[in-house]
C-alpha cells in the first residue's frame, strides 16, 4: 500500500474536532503536531490547513463497532489503514482459536520467558509497614522482573511475534522508550527468525544505554529520533506505513486502534489469570488488592483483567507524578489528563488548551507516554479501577527500600507502585492481602539513580 504524506499525518495526529452535521457524525479536523488539517466539506477527503482555535473535542468514529470500552478506544485512523487492521484483528482472533497457535505460545511462554513467575511474599516489607500494633496488610509481589529480558513486556512481544509470523511478514517495526519493549521485541524478532528495527528516542538513549546496547546485541537495527518515546512512536509508524505489506508493527503496550489495545491486554492477562491460581492455592481465596504502575496500562490491565469482574478486588493503579503534579512535569495522564485522540484511539491525554501534546515526564522512563489505555481510561470513569500517583522521589524512595529489604533490585516505573504502599498500607484492615505487580527489574536504571541527586537514604 502506497504511503502518502497525508495518510502519515493523519495517523500521528492525536485528535479529531467533530461537528455534527444532522444525523452523520464527520471528522472536521485532526491536529498533527502545529499544524491542524480541516476538511473543507463534509464527507470529503479534501484537507486545508487552518489555524488553530480552541477545538470542541468530541467523540467521532469511523468505526464505532469495535474496540470500544465505553467511549474511548476506536480507531481514529485513515481509511487506508482500515483494511491493515482488519487483517490484523482477523488473524488474531484466528490466533486465539488455533490450539496449535496456542499449544506454541504456551510452550514458548513456560521454556522460553520462564513462567508462571513467582507470586513472592515480602516478608520484611510487610514487617516495615506494621503499624504500632503489629498490624498492617500482607504484600506480596508478582515478579515479573523475572521474565526473560527482565520486564512483562516479552509476554506480549513473543506473542505479537508469533502473529507477525503467521500473518507471512519478514520484518518488525516497534518503538521503545525506557528499552525494555525494544529489548523484548528484539529477544522475540532473533528467536522466530525475523528481522527487527527499533526506533528511539535521542533523550531516551542517553538514559537507557544498557537495554540500547541490548537491543543491537539481539541483532535489532536501531534508528534514532530526536526526541522520547512519543517522537520514536510516531517515526516508527511513518516508518512501517511505507511498508505495511512486508512488516509488522509490534505495539508495547495497550494503546493505538483497535485490536491493538485488546490484543496487548490479552497477551499480558496471563499475570492476573496466574496471580488468581496462586492466590487460590496459596490462601484459598483472591488477593483484596491489586496495585500496578501504570505508564500507557499494559502491565497494570495485565495483573487486573482477569479481577475486573470481582467487585470485591480493589484494583489501584499508579501513575507517575514527575515533579509533582502542580508543576505540570509528569506523566499522569489519568489523573490530569483530559480526553482526546492519539495515535489512533481515544482515551485520557495530556494535552494544552488547544489540543497540543503536553510533554510528559518521569524518572521511570517507560511512564513517559502522553496518552493511555482506553480501557483503563474507561475503568477510570467507571470508578472500577482507582489511580493515584507517585513523584520521581517518591519511586527512587521505594526504589532503594526494596533494594535494602528484599534484595530485589525493582524497576523504577514498578517503583511507582511500590511507594503508593506508604499511603495505602496504614489504610488497610490488618492481613489484607495486596500484590503489587513488580513489572520489571530495575538493572538498567542503576547509573540513573547514582546520576540522580537523592541517591542517599
Ligand atoms: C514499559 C514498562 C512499564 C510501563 O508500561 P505499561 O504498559 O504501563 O506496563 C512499566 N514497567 C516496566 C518494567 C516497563 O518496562
Amino acid at each position: 500500500m502506497a504511503c502518502n504524506m497525508r495518510t502519515r499525518d493523519l495517523l500521528t495526529g492525536h485528535l479529531i474536532v467533530k461537528r455534527r452535521t444532522g444525523d452523520s457524525s464527520v471528522v472536521r479536523a485532526v491536529v498533527v503536531d502545529r499544524n491542524i488539517l480541516v476538511k473543507n466539506t463534509p464527507g470529503s477527503s479534501n484537507l486545508i490547513m487552518k489555524t488553530l482555535t480552541k477545538p470542541q473535542v468530541e467523540t467521532v468514529d469511523m468505526d464505532v463497532s469495535k474496540g470500544r470500552f465505553g467511549r474511548f478506544g476506536g480507531k481514529y485512523v485513515p481509511e487506508s489503514l482500515i483494511t491493515c487492521l482488519a487483517e490484523l484483528e482477523a488473524e488474531f482472533n484466528s490466533a486465539l482459536r488455533d490450539t496449535a497457535f496456542q499449544a506454541e505460545l504456551a510452550t514458548a511462554l513456560r521454556d522460553y520467558v520462564g513462567r508462571e513467575t513467582p507470586l513472592y511474599f515480602a516478608e520484611r516489607l510487610t514487617n516495615y509497614y506494621k503499624n504500632s500494633k503489629g498490624e498492617g496488610p500482607e504484600i506480596y509481589l508478582k515478579r515479573e522482573d523475572l521474565s526473560h529480558g527482565g520486564a512483562h513486556k516479552i509476554n506480549n512481544a513473543i506473542a505479537q511475534a508469533m502473529i507477525a509470523k503467521r500473518m507471512g511478514r519478514k520484518c518488525v517495526v516497534a518503538a521503545t522508550g525506557a528499552g525494555q519493549h525494544g529489548v523484548a521485541t528484539a529477544a522475540a524478532c532473533a528467536k522466530l527468525g525475523l528481522e527487527c528495527t527499533i526506533f528511539m528516542g535521542t533523550k531516551d538513549m542517553q538514559k537507557q544505554s544498557s537495554n540500547l546496547r541490548l537491543m543491537k546485541l539481539l541483532g535489532a537495527t536501531v534508528e534514532s529520533v530526536d526526541g522520547n518515546f512519543k517522537d520514536a512512536s510516531s517515526e516508527a509508524l511513518r516508518d512501517w506505513m511505507g511498508t505495511m505489506e512486508s512488516s509488522y508493527y509490534l505495539t508495547g503496550t495497550v494503546v493505538g486502534p483497535h485490536p491493538h489495545p485488546s490484543m496487548v491486554r490479552e497477551f499480558q492477562s496471563v499475570i492476573g489469570k496466574e496471580t488468581r491460581r496462586q492466590a487460590m492455592e496459596r490462601w484459598g481465596h483472591k488477593p483484596e488488592v491489586l496495585l500496578a504502575c501504570v505508564g500507557s496500562g499494559s502491565n497494570a490491565l495485565g495483573l487486573f483483567h482477569e479481577f475486573v469482574k470481582d467487585k470485591d478486588v480493589r484494583l489501584i493503579g499508579v501513575e507517575g507524578a514527575g515533579f509533582g503534579l502542580e508543576s505540570g512535569s509528569h506523566s499522569a495522564t489519568l489523573a490530569r489528563g483530559d480526553v482526546g485522540v492519539y495515535h489512533g484511539a481515544l482515551s485520557y491525554l495530556l494535552q494544552d488548551e488547544e489540543g497540543q501534546i503536553v510533554e510528559p515526564h518521569s524518572i521511570g522512563v517507560g511512564l513517559e507516554y502522553p496518552g493511555v489505555s482506553p480501557e483503563l481510561s474507561y475503568l477510570k470513569d467507571t470508578g472500577r479501577a482507582e489511580f493515584y500517583t507517585a513523584t520521581d522521589q517518591e519511586a527512587l524512595d521505594a526504589y532503594q527500600l526494596l533494594c535494602r529489604l528484599e534484595g530485589i533490585i525493582p524497576a523504577l516505573e514498578a517503583s511507582h507502585a511500590l511507594a503508593f504502599l506508604n499511603k495505602l498500607c496504614p489504610t488497610l484492615p490488618d492481613g489484607t492481602k495486596v500484590v503489587v505487580n513488580c513489572s520489571g527489574r530495575g538493572d538498567k536504571d542503576v547509573e540513573m539513580l547514582f546520576n540522580h541527586k537523592f541517591h542517599s537514604m
